[in-house]
Formats: structure tokens, C-alpha cells, sequence
């Protein structure tokens, strides 16, 4: 094994082999190959990142506000200083165009830490005055040490969506990335070393998710879990997790409608309504695989539609001209092609797409598919029901509003929806009627990072984003104080 390619661990400020000396292979899924190997750490590892942890709880709890802001700059202004090195191994690790984890993920870590440490410096809390008898004041202080496991669609961008919020807050961290794509929180270790950051603060544990994972979620002294992954994962952490009553931040899978009416602004949509299906190969939990169209404009959206997708570009990830890298890893993609057997055979008609791409070179073994577009289900189908988390849409036609906020509501999930429409009083009227935590209208994944994130039913529970995440990352005490 090339020792320059094994991650370690990053515990109490030392990069550290996991204590049963074991390694799991970590590939490239635009090559198929193993490029890398990553500990595969169990509960030892996990209690001995905990202490260090709370080691560092102390101190990193009682610093000023304005150190602690300062140390969270310092991260941000390193990885800005590698953002080139960082979204070449983003994209390397994960299969993502380079164009968009340079232009996307990295550049919103950055902002994600960025964000916090500014935040953090005008957090305040509530007083709520009762007239002739006293006053009651808020304390919000933070937890202890926190767990955060977050999944391997946007690697480093979602793990520092929850490190940075915990850190601002006062907590000491222990991580879990995902176990498929370990490599840029690997990177960010080196700078938390590289900077010096007080030890113990910040740790990372690579690994399983039943092993890891879960040995996060059953230990006594991890007192909050912020974790975002599939709903299978979410519901088994919480079973462990809820009978401790541990403070459980859920951000879980969608399977969101882009709703588009005939009144929309027609060419933004439909260059909007391309990105939201297949950026980042579809592995967006905010991507809308659901496509209602209104009937008067079905045919005419359709034709467009299945000529743009057609003509996107499905590449070697390292190349700039790439609109479609590779899907994660050979099971997802075996996954995605099954989904696509599953529409087939309920009657779905492929008019894009539908089957996996053969690239020559040395992306021969890669795990490409091509965007894929599918008309003719009921919108009660498994393959509208099920989340399929790849570069799979169906387009389905729609008469009336009721009709498409039925169909809308109708799965299990309840993350974002789309409304394209030039009418304002539909664009409120839908948006109150949708059940989900996100609504966009006439645009996607436009982020104001102040806002309350997450979703409804099994896509979540809790709020991430702004003075949620600092809600969520401390503990709110009441001092009534009677005159
Ligand atoms: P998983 O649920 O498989 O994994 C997420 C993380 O949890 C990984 O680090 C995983 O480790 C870990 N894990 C697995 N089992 C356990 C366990 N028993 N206890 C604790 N941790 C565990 O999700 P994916 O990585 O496959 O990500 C895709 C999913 O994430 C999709 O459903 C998508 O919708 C959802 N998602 C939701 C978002 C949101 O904001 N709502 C945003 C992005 C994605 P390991 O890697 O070893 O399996």
C-alpha cells in the first residue's frame, strides 16, 4: 500500500492510523480504480476522538467570540488559498465535473465557514421583560462535544454546513464524512493542523456508517447529532439516538416536483429546469426529478426539453468542457440503472437516456449514465415515489392546480419544489399548499445562507441555515430574575 495514499485519522491535533489497522479502498468513479485507502475506524477510534473532544471543550467554549471567529476565517482563507487543489480532489473523489465543484463546492465551504464566523459575532440572545414583576433572559450556550455525519454527494460543502455552525457555537466536533468520498475532509484536517487550531476541537473519524456512525450516535458523551443522508440512515439514528435524548438534527432524501405552468418565463425555465434535474449527475437531494408540465405547453416543453439534455456532455470529470461526470460509485449506479429497468417495466417510455455510458480512454471503467428523461407513469408509481438520486427525471402533463398539487404531495417526501409561473397570486397560493420545507420560485437553488433549511415528512426533522443552526448547536436556558 502507498503510505502517501492512506488518510488517517485526525484526532487531538495528530493525524493517527485507526487503532484495528484496517483500510478501506476508496476509488475514482470516473476510472473505477482505487486511488486511495481510508481507515476503517470502529468505536475505539470514536471514544478516543471523544475525548480529545472534550479535552478541547473547556477552552474552545469559554474563548471570545472574536477568536473563535478568527481561528474559522483562517480555515476559510486556506482552503480559498487551495480552492484548485480542493475541487480537483472534489471532483476526483466524488465523480463531479471540476468546473462545478470549483464553481460550487468549495467556493460554499468556503462561505459556510466564512458565514458562521461572522455570524457568530452577532449572536444574541432574547430577554423577555414582565412588567412590574421582572425580567427573564435567554442563555444559549453550547452543548459539549457534537457529532456530525453527513453523505458523499457534496462532500466537504454539506460536512462544513454542519462543523462550522458547531464550532461558532462554542462545541468541540467529532466528524464522520462520508465513508465514498473521504478525501477533501482529509484536505481540511491538514489545515486544521497546518494552522494550528487548539486540538481536540475539530476530529475526524473515517469510516463505516454502521460502524463509525453509529458508534457516534450510542456514545453517552456526543450530546447532539447533526446528520443529512438517506431516511433509511436517518430513521435507524434516530431509534439510537432519540431514546438518549439526544439533540437530533435530520436532514434527510427528497424526491422534489418542479412544477412549470404555461405562463412561466419559458427560457428561463427550461435552462433552470436542465440544471435542477442533472447537476452534479442528479445527486442532489434539492434536484427536481419530478417534472409536472400544464398540458397546453406539455408537447412544446418536451421537444426542448429531450434536445438540450440530449446534448449534454458526459465526460471525464477532469475535463472543463464536462456537464455530466461519473455517479459515485459502481453500486449507486447499478441502483440508478435498476430504477430505470423499474419505469420500463411500469410503462414509462425513455426519450433520453436510459442506459449507462461507455467512455474510451482512461475513463473505459467509469460509472457514467446519461441524463435520462421518462414520460408515461403515473405520477403513483414507484419511480415517482421512490428517490432515485441520479440523472433520472419523468416529465408527467397536468391540467389544473389541484390536480398538480396533488400529485406534488403525493410521496412520502417533502424537501423543495419548484413553481414556474408568472402569476403571483398561483406562485403564493402553491407555495403555502406544498408540503415541503423549501419552496423556489421561477428559479433553483438560489441559497441565502440566513435562511431556515430542511424539509417535512420523511425528508427531516429539524432546521439547518442561519440562526437555526446556532439555535440547534446550543442550549437555550431561561434566568427569570423577579425585582
Ligand atoms: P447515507 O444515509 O447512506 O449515508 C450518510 C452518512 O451516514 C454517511 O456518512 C454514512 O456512512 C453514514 N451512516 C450510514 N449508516 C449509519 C448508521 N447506522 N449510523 C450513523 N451513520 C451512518 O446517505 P448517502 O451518503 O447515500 O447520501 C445520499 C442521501 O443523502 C440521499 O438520500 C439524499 O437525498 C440525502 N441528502 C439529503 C440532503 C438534505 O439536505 N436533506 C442533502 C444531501 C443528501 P457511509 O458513507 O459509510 O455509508
Amino acid at each position: 500500500m502507498n503510505h502517501l495514499h492512506n488518510i488517517p485519522n485526525y484526532t487531538g491535533g495528530k493525524f493517527i492510523a485507526p487503532n484495528s489497522g484496517q483500510y478501506l479502498e476508496n476509488f475514482e468513479p470516473a476510472t473505477g480504480q482505487i486511488y486511495s485507502y481510508i481507515p476503517d475506524s470502529d468505536e475505539n477510534d470514536v471514544n478516543q476522538a471523544v475525548l480529545a473532544a472534550q479535552k478541547a471543550f473547556p477552552m474552545w467554549s469559554s474563548m471570545s467570540n472574536e477568536d473563535r471567529s478568527a481561528w474559522m476565517i483562517k480555515i476559510a482563507d486556506k482552503i480559498e488559498e487551495r480552492l484548485e487543489e480542493f475541487a480537483a480532489a472534489e471532483s476526483k473523489d466524488n465523480g463531479k465535473p471540476i468546473t462545478l465543484a470549483a464553481s460550487m463546492d468549495i467556493p460554499r465551504a468556503i462561505s459556510n465557514f466564512k458565514f458562521f464566523a461572522h455570524a457568530l459575532t452577532q449572536f444574541s440572545s432574547e430577554s423577555h421583560y414582565m412588567q412590574g414583576v421582572g425580567v427573564n433572559y435567554t442563555l444559549r450556550q453550547p452543548l459539549g462535544v457534537v457529532g456530525c455525519i453527513s453523505p458523499w454527494n457534496l462532500p466537504l460543502y454539506l460536512l462544513t454546513w454542519k462543523i462550522a455552525p458547531a464550532l461558532a457555537a462554542g462545541n468541540t466536533v467529532v466528524c464522520k464524512p462520508s465513508e465514498v468520498t473521504p478525501y477533501t475532509a482529509y484536505l481540511l484536517s491538514e489545515i486544521c493542523q497546518e494552522i494550528g487550531l487548539p486540538e481536540g476541537v475539530l476530529n475526524f473519524v473515517h469510516g463505516l456508517g454502521p460502524k463509525v456512525g453509529e458508534a457516534m450516535c450510542v456514545h453517552s458523551d456526543i450530546v447532539a447529532i447533526s446528520f443529512t443522508g438517506g431516511t433509511a440512515t436517518g430513521k435507524r439514528i434516530a431509534s439510537v439516538a432519540a431514546p438518549m435524548f439526544k439533540k437530533l438534527s435530520l436532514e434527510l432524501g427528497g424526491k422534489n416536483p418542479n412544477i412549470i405552468f404555461s405562463d412561466c418565463n419559458y427560457d428561463e425555465m427550461i435552462s433552470s429546469t436542465v440544471r435542477s434535474s442533472f447537476s452534479n449527475q442528479g445527486q442532489i437531494c434539492l434536484c427536481g426529478s419530478r417534472i409536472f408540465v400544464e398540458r397546453s405547453i406539455y408537447k412544446k416543453f418536451k421537444t426542448d426539453f429531450v434536445e438540450k439534455v440530449s446534448k449534454l456532455h458526459v465526460g471525464d470529470p477532469k475535463d472543463e468542457k464536462t456537464k455530466t461526470g461519473a455517479v459515485v460509485s459502481e453500486a449507486h449506479m447499478n441502483k440508478v440503472l435498476s430504477y430505470i429497468e423499474l419505469a420500463k417495466s411500469e410503462g414509462g417510455q425513455i426519450l433520453s437516456g436510459g442506459h449507462r455510458v461507455l467512455l474510451a480512454g482512461r475513463c473505459a471503467n467509469g460509472w457514467f449514465i446519461s441524463p435520462t428523461v421518462i414520460e408515461g407513469l403515473s405520477f403513483d408509481c414507484r419511480t415517482n415515489q421512490e428517490e432515485i438520486f441520479g440523472p433520472v427525471v419523468t416529465i408527467t402533463p397536468f391540467d389544473t392546480e389541484e390536480e398538480v398539487l396533488m400529485f406534488a404531495n403525493s410521496t412520502q417526501y417533502g424537501l423543495s419544489a419548484t413553481i414556474w409561473t408568472e402569476n403571483l397570486s398561483r406562485a403564493h397560493r402553491m407555495a403555502e399548499k406544498l408540503h415541503s420545507g423549501i419552496v423556489w420560485i421561477n428559479c433553483w437553488l438560489v441559497r441565502d445562507l440566513r435562511t431556515p433549511f430542511g424539509g417535512v415528512k420523511a425528508s427531516g426533522v429539524g432546521r439547518e441555515g442561519g440562526m437555526e443552526a446556532l439555535h440547534f448547536f446550543t442550549e437555550a436556558k431561561n434566568v427569570c430574575i423577579k425585582y
